[in-house]
């Protein structure tokens, strides 16, 4: 079993970003810059925004961070947007999620300038994504697509199974696998005999928020596991949606949780805003 190292291979893209905007700033004078939107009080959300704030400083980016109490109204936080997508300074705008519950989440997505949204979340994004054309790709699915090239997986013709299919996971990551020449189920919770699939798949890819929701019995030995899942239990620590102890014994890959896939999904966010930096127009 080869464990699949998302925190080193996050690190290798990071210094990518770097030496990048280092070029950016030498040949055109631009620096790249990310603003986030942050509402409410959530304390997962506040870290995870501290987190991207520290690597865009790591990286050579300008960001700012708009905080917003959850009593703010739609309007506000559409104003907000609307004064990112005009500002020469910001090449891509992140709303961290979730929103408070009385504002219309796929409304504010849509506000957001398609050339700044680096988070890939924009109907036009997700539609370039589908047909195959260039485009924002979701930070996470993306991050997962790096390491399979990273460790030379090659995905023509193999069977993958995703469990999960969110707009934000599971949906970008079947419609990557597709355009990789991959032969994709996407299962989610109305899926009548998850097993039967995922025991039938050369690759794994699971991103759903239940702990231990793919055992041992589940993949076929060989298999490559993917676990997108971060799960906080009764004891504080962070595990994944794979019985990782188990299932590893099985597995030729695998990603563990804490340091696979979730350092993946800001060193992609770090590379996607200096794509869309790059094609700033001056
Ligand atoms: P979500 O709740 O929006 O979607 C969950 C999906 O899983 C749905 O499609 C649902 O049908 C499916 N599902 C739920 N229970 C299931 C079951 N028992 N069997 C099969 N399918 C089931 O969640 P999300 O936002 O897509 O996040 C999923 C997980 O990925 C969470 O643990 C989240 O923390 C994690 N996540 C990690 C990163 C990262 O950077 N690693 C990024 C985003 C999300």
């Amino acid at each position: 079993m080869q464990l699949i190292d998302g925190k080193s291979l996050a690190n290798r893209v990071q210094g990518d970003v770097a030496k990048g905007v280092e070029k950016l700033k030498q040949e055109k004078n631009i620096v790249p810059g990310l603003a986030v939107i942050l509402i409410g009080d959530d304390p997962a959300s506040h870290a995870y925004v501290k987190m991207k704030a520290k690597a865009c400083e790591k990286v050579g980016f300008y960001s700012i961070t708009h905080n917003m109490p959850d009593t703010i109204s739609q309007s506000e936080i559409i104003a907000t947007i609307e004064m990112m997508n005009q500002n020469p300074r910001i090449d891509g705008i992140l709303v961290q999620l979730p929103l408070p519950k009385h504002v219309d989440t796929d409304m504010i997505l849509e506000v957001i300038a398609p050339h700044k949204d680096v988070d890939g979340f924009h109907p036009f994004n997700v539609g370039r994504l589908v047909t195959g054309l260039d485009g924002f790709v979701a930070c996470t699915p993306l991050g997962v697509m790096k390491m399979f090239e990273a460790y030379d997986i090659d995905l023509e013709g193999k069977d993958v199974c995703v469990v999960g299919a969110s707009n934000i996971v599971g949906k970008p990551m079947s419609s990557l696998l597709l355009n990789a020449n991959a032969t994709v189920t996407t299962t989610h919770i109305y899926t009548k005999d998850l097993k039967s699939h995922t025991l039938a798949a050369d690759i794994v890819i699971v991103g759903v928020g239940v702990p231990s929701l793919i055992k041992e019995d589940m993949v076929r030995d060989g298999a490559i596991v993917i676990d997108i899942g971060i799960n906080r239990i009764e004891d504080g620590s962070l595990v994944g949606d794979v019985d990782f102890h188990s299932v590893s014994k099985k597995c030729s890959f695998i990603t563990p949780v804490p340091g696979g896939v979730g350092p993946m999904t800001i060193a992609m966010l770090l590379s996607n805003t200096l794509k869309s930096a790059r094609k700033r127009e001056i």
